[in-house]
């Protein structure tokens, strides 16, 4: 699965990084990958939590494919 975040559509809510320890945060609580602070995309075997949290972004600043 390769997972895209789109950080200026994030609105720091925090549900994500409940969701799935894949996603992380900036100082301002914005999504970054927990793994790679600098990467906008990254491809990962298949994670349902990732998935979950993905679909749970209320603005859809996360998208899987
Ligand atoms: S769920 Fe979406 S809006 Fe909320 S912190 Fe994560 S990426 Fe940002």
């Amino acid at each position: 699965m390769n997972i895209t975040l789109y950080p200026e559509k994030c609105i720091a809510c925090g549900l994500c990084q409940t969701m799935s320890d894949v996603f992380d945060y900036d100082d301002d609580g914005i999504v970054l990958f927990a793994d790679d602070h600098q990467a906008s995309t990254m491809t990962l075997s298949d994670r349902t939590d990732a998935l979950l949290a993905a679909k749970s972004c209320p603005t859809k600043a996360i998208s899987v494919d």
